[in-house]
């Protein structure tokens, strides 16, 4: 939330600068209280979000890839970052991420895909794919963090250990953690693998499907 704060504070003095201003006395934020004033409904933090460039993504994304999915999900797949696919096609979890993603929900969850609701951890698509930086992460974590409370969903679950970690501010091996349930303020989460780590390693299926047996028993 600071990197955040900075960032804002900086806009505003650039924005001052080139306005003619060599003096400001305006105050440093208060460290404790978020900066970004943050629009109250979905389709308001949606709008917001489609003209920020907070952070560096806003130079290698095509699009602002926001969230998809139902409004009142009472789960939620949160990832990473959008992939080159997401960003050239504007949908979310794209490709064979995607195709998996569904198998997940569709036949493993039994629920249906407009069920849910998917997002990620940076609004925005890294160039080459590349993780995605502490900074970029804890810039944009206040969307998400907007959307999970407007969403109220009984259940968040992290995808990979990156999503978990930036979720959580817990920084664990997801074979560690996997599958565990956590109580997280008012919802709960439960991390598991991330889908581009599974194309690459199906010996992990195993792994996803007793997660998401467990995310099953929990919706019921
Ligand atoms: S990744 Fe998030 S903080 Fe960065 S420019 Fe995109 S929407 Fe803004």
């Amino acid at each position: 939330m600071k990197n955040l704060q900075i960032a804002l504070t900086l806009k505003q003095l650039y924005k001052m600068k080139a306005n003619g201003y060599k003096y400001t006395n305006i105050k440093l934020p208060d460290s404790n209280k978020s900066l970004l004033n943050l629009a109250g409904s979905l389709e308001s933090l949606f709008a917001q979000a489609q003209d920020c460039h907070l952070c560096e993504l806003s130079k290698s994304r095509t699009k602002v890839l926001f969230g998809d999915g139902n409004s009142s999900a009472d789960i939620i797949f949160v990832g990473n970052a959008p992939n080159a696919s997401d960003d050239a096609t504007g949908k979310l979890f794209s490709g064979r991420v995607g195709e998996m993603l569904d198998n997940m929900i569709t036949k493993v969850l039994n629920i249906p895909r407009n069920s849910v609701y998917l997002t990620n951890i940076v609004k925005c698509y890294p160039a080459q794919n590349r993780a995605i930086l502490p900074i970029e992460a804890d810039t944009c974590i206040s969307y998400l963090h907007m959307q999970i409370e407007n969403i109220k969903p009984k259940i968040v679950v992290a995808l990979g250990e990156e999503a978990y970690k930036y979720l959580t501010n817990n920084d664990i091996e997801i074979m560690k953690i996997h599958g565990t349930v956590i109580n997280h303020g008012g919802y709960i989460v439960v991390p598991t693998f991330d889908i581009s780590f599974l194309l690459k390693n199906p010996s992990y299926k195993k792994y996803v499907l007793e997660d998401l047996m467990k995310i099953k028993s929990l919706l019921k």
